[in-house]
């Protein structure tokens, strides 16, 4: 049975390199949690607190959001480009039923660097905790979890043109990698009027070593002229000096001061590796951003997933094996 399936059983666990037609290809596998792990906290729109379980799922599964303040027919709401919704100020996806998750982009950037591919992440309300504004708190708890590698290898896609959106002055780009090229990087650049931000940029690459040395830890961060009209639309009312960096004319308002003397465009690096997977799969694809926010990375990811001449999946034949894999576990 399942002939032509055998050869994923071989490869999982024993090699990370094969040889497909006589030139080495890496491969990376499916990964989920080996364990449950659970994270309380508040939420930055509503303020309200809220709990998160990041739990263990199959090969195959997705990454999926699981409301359990939400009826159960609607609670699901998978991470998929269907789901990706163009948002003010946070990433946001949502289902047909209505059903939301806001502000995941922190625990997406630290699932994209672990590599994780499948899991139930369950909330009891629509947002997902802010934590201390980074994505280090999930960084730990998925540390703490481990993450084990699964039986068939991760789909991938490899962009085939460039893919470029604008607003104003605000751009977002994937670039396709080169033929020798195997590493995707970040780049991002940001222009604020307060001198204590100014202008800065970074690059990175989105590995969970240079992640944790260079960007999880940098926080989400505001400044003061910005602040009356994101309270008057009520999208920080869980906002605090915990849970973000205040910068004001004269500097930094938090008395503990930075954590990097660049935070602010690292942690423009941590949301940009967040956001570019909420379609649920790793994107093959340098990324450039000046000025861009979470609703243009929503723009980009609509645009890329809309035009099937600018991508393929590197492997087409993924849901065929993971069927055939599900059915051999019966
Ligand atoms: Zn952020």
């Amino acid at each position: 049975m399942l002939e032509h399936f055998r050869p994923f059983f071989f490869w999982a666990g024993i090699a990370n390199e094969l040889i497909l037609n006589g030139t080495e290809e890496s491969v990376t596998y499916q990964k989920t949690l080996a364990r449950p792990v659970r994270l309380a906290g508040q939420t930055l729109h509503a303020g309200v607190p809220v709990s998160c379980i990041l739990s263990p799922a199959p090969v195959g599964h997705g990454l999926v959001f699981r409301r359990l303040d939400a009826l159960a027919e609607v609670a699901d709401v998978p991470v998929c480009p269907e789901t990706i919704v163009i948002a003010p100020l946070c990433s946001r996806i949502a289902n047909e039923g209505g059903t939301s998750i806001s502000t995941l982009e922190h625990l997406m950037a630290a699932f994209r660097v672990f590599g994780v591919t499948n899991a139930l992440i369950t909330l009891d309300g629509p947002e997902v905790p802010i934590l201390d504004g980074s994505s280090q708190p999930w960084v730990r708890a998925l540390q703490e979890a481990t993450i084990i590698e699964q039986e068939l290898p991760a789909q991938v896609i490899k962009l085939t043109r460039q893919i470029s959106v604008s607003h104003e002055d605000s751009h977002a780009t994937l670039i396709p990698l080169t033929a020798e090229e195997d590493q995707e990087t970040f780049s991002a650049a940001i222009d604020f009027d307060v001198p204590s931000i100014g202008v800065q940029s970074f690059t990175t690459t989105p590995t969970l070593e240079a992640f944790e040395r260079d960007v999880a830890a940098s926080r989400s961060f505001v400044v003061t002229s910005q602040l009356p009209d994101l309270q008057a639309k009520g999208l920080i009312r869980g906002g605090s000096l915990t849970n973000a960096v205040v910068f004001d004319a004269n500097g930094v308002r938090n008395p503990e001061g930075l954590r990097f003397a660049d935070e602010p465009v690292r942690h423009k690096i941590l949301d940009a590796i967040g956001d570019m997977y909420l379609g649920g799969v790793e994107i093959m694809a340098h990324y450039r951003g000046n000025k861009a926010g979470h609703a243009l990375h929503a723009a980009l990811l609509r645009c890329l997933f809309a035009d099937g001449a600018a991508w393929h999946w590197a492997d087409e034949d993924l849901d065929t094996k993971v069927v055939a894999f599900r059915a051999s576990q019966r």
